[in-house]
């Protein structure tokens, strides 16, 4: 150890798919010193998971790249049934929209992970000034947590000993695992002009060394068989299914109506199989593998499987249409296993997300999504707790928060498997079979969590609903609550737990229609959103006044508003009667000696001239007259309701007592 360089850093993340790099956007944005190792060569370039829920694209444009995925990715707008009629013959059934309608300004779009991850690696360039890089070909070799350091929360207290090693060229390329001539996750003759790059490792002349990195804290996303998860002893807890599955990603030539659109297919007796239309033409098959079978130690043999016997089983299910391919981009096969980790968090300094902690079916398009959500719980806590702004004992609402989800998400896919891959019932005498009604009804109720929407963190220190934190965590390291409880009444569609939704507002100085949440970027700081109510009420001026005097004067919060709190406001008058700088307190536009007061912060609910009446207060389910405060964390769930009075006002600083250092 004595020849090996040391250095430091505050957080090391291992894996760079889309669970590491969420939490290395995190990083970027919070202005935290970071690492990033990933032991593969190169980023992946086709194939693996390709849905993007409408969550993901609400995060994805907090951080400023939603509007590139949503340009790239095909759109998902109907979702289609097909099923055996009672000759046993497949036809369409039913069609829905693939996402219940009104939910969000964005549906569910279908692009494959490697694109994903580019957009990820560009803003990690672009926000950390290219000082964050993944370091690809490194991976750990050992883990030490002094013990004794980890509540040690000084600048320079760095309870983490990691060694790591940088591969040769050969160890770091992964070896082809199925022998086929079409590569699976590698193919790079389809590869986007700004992947070229990553094409080539950048050799840093490391190859084959070693050195010693100090953390604060580590962050595990290192995929379904996590290193990090092993070295700390954890285990993933649940099942391998019978079910196996190849996946296509073909262009396919085909008969079959609606291969432009999203389709289950049950077919009487060869299976099922699902039709994702992708970007480029291309169409991904998730297709069941009847005749493959678990051997007796519950493991199907996978070097059976190839692109040809994927096909043949996919065209026995869609017969009588025809389908055959001449270009395949990427394929795979698994076999469903559902786990979940039995812990995501060692004490409070190494934590694990994403696939390191569970694993499911991918037909509901959840891996990516719940994965880059984890992190996205994670980030901004690890960025506010090494800036020194917020109380270490927010990271434990890491686990209590997303270890529930994972527990949600097997639920939900366990209950989904079982309807999508099960043989479809003869009629209603038919108990064996799966009902095709049980499976349109599982669809559509299933459809607010699959897009990521049903969301509802429990009782913590970070969200001051009522209740027991023990209760509603997952009983394992159960946070503090918060010392003040909300007033949910105030606000009935703005749920504490749960993320602030989005409606249209009119910016108060420039007339220009936005969507509330957009105001809400991932800059890791919290926010206080006040509906101001009716300010041509002179009962209702006064208490806005009274709440702003008493938030400027706050020995709390005045230092922290601004830095480390956003104050947005939203009031219900006419924008035309209504002046910025004559109406509004300073400390809700204020000013600064070089750029002058701030026009983004007030806002009004009315009509606009291009884009209707947003009808913001009546949707997010507030009194027009009287208003009321919403503080929202800094991923956009809502932490607190409180009143806009001197009452609110002391739930408002006890909120933050609890969470600011
Ligand atoms: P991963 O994407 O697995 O990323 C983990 C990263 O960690 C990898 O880059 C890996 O190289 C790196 N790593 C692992 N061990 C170490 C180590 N010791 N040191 C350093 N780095 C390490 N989902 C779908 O929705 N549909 C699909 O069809 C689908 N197909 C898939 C096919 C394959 C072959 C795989 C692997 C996954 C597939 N998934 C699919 C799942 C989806 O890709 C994951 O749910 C999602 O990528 C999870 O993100 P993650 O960041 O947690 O893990």
């Amino acid at each position: 150890i004595d020849n090996i360089p040391e250095s430091q850093c505050d957080v090391l993340i291992v894996g760079a798919g889309p669970a590491g790099l969420m939490m290395a956007t995190w990083m970027a944005h919070c202005g935290i010193k970071a690492r990033i190792v990933d032991k593969r060569g190169t980023k992946i370039f086709a194939g693996q998971a390709d849905g993007l829920q409408i969550r993901s694209l609400e995060i994805f444009d907090s951080f400023g790249f939603a509007d590139r995925a949503w340009k790239e990715a095909n759109h998902m707008i109907e979702f289609c049934m097909w099923n055996p009629g009672s000759d046993g013959v497949i036809r369409r059934s039913d069609r829905v929209p693939d996402v219940p309608v009104g939910l969000s300004r964005f549906i569910e779009i279908v692009l494959h992970q490697g694109r994903i991850e580019r957009f990820f690696l560009d803003n990690i360039k672009k926000y950390s000034k290219d000082a964050i890089r993944v370091e690809r070909g490194v991976l750990p070799e050992s883990l030490t947590v002094d013990a004794s350091k980890c509540d040690d929360h000084s600048p320079d207290s760095y309870p983490l000993t990691v060694k790591l090693r940088h591969l040769t060229e050969e160890e770091a390329t992964p070896a082809q695992s199925n022998g086929s001539t079409i590569q699976d996750g590698l193919f790079r003759s389809n590869l986007a002009d700004d992947d070229t790059d990553d094409l080539i490792r950048v050799s840093q002349g490391k190859e084959g060394t070693s050195e010693i990195v100090k953390a604060k804290y580590m962050v595990g996303c290192d995929g379904a068989h996590s290193w990090t998860r092993r070295q700390l002893g954890f285990e993933l807890e649940g099942e391998p299914t019978d079910y196996i599955w190849g996946v296509l990603d073909i262009i396919p030539i085909t008969t079959f109506p609606d291969i432009r659109m999203r389709c289950a297919v049950h077919s009487a007796e060869s299976g099922s199989l699902m039709v994702i239309p992708r970007e480029n033409k291309l169409v991904r098959l998730y297709i069941q593998l009847t005749e493959i079978k678990p051997d007796a130690s519950g493991r199907a043999d996978r070097s059976q499987i190839t692109p040809e016997t994927i096909l043949k089983a996919a065209q026995k299910i869609i017969s009588p249409y025809t389908l055959t391919y001449e270009y395949c981009d990427w394929w795979t096969a698994y076999q469903i296993g559902q786990r979940v980790g039995t812990n995501f968090d060692h004490k409070s300094r190494v934590f694990l997300a994403g696939d390191a902690v569970h694993t499911h079916s991918p037909k509901a398009g959840q891996g990516m999504n719940v994965s880059m959500q984890d992190s996205f719980n994670l980030g901004w806590k690890l960025g506010l707790v090494v800036k020194g702004i917020a109380q270490p004992s927010i990271l434990k609402t890491y686990q209590s928060e997303r270890r529930r989800i994972a527990q949600d998400l097997i639920a939900f896919d366990h209950k989904f498997s079982r309807l999508f891959s099960g043989k479809p019932a003869k009629d209603i005498m038919d108990a064996e079979g799966v009902s095709m009604t049980e499976f349109k009804q599982a669809f559509l109720k299933g459809n607010l969590f699959a897009a990521g929407l049903s969301i509802d963190y429990g009782t913590s220190m970070l969200v001051a609903k009522p209740g027991d934190a023990a209760e509603q965590g997952d009983g394992t390291d159960v946070s503090a609550t918060t010392p003040v409880v909300g007033n949910q009444h105030l606000a009935t569609n703005i749920k504490m737990g749960m993320r602030f939704p989005s409606f249209r507002v009119l910016n108060q100085a420039s007339a220009k229609s936005v969507e509330f949440q957009t105001r809400l970027p991932s800059d890791g700081r919290f926010r206080l959103i006040l509906f101001a109510g009716n300010p041509f009420s002179s009962a209702q001026k006064a208490r806005l006044e009274a709440f702003c005097a008493a938030l400027a004067a706050s020995e709390r919060l005045a230092p922290h508003v601004y830095r480390n709190i956003d104050v947005l406001t939203c009031h219900s008058g006419k924008r035309v009667e209504t002046e910025l700088l004559r109406d509004f307190p300073e400390v809700l536009r204020p000013f600064d000696s070089k750029t002058g007061w701030d026009y983004e912060s007030v806002y009004v609910d009315d009509q606009s001239y291009h884009n209707g009446f947003g009808d913001a207060y009546a949707n997010y389910g507030v009194d027009r007259e009287m208003g009321c405060v919403v503080v929202t964390r800094p991923d956009q769930y809502v932490g607190l309701v409180a009143a806009l009075d001197e009452g609110g006002f002391g739930d408002v600083e006890g909120y933050f007592d609890g969470v600011l250092v």
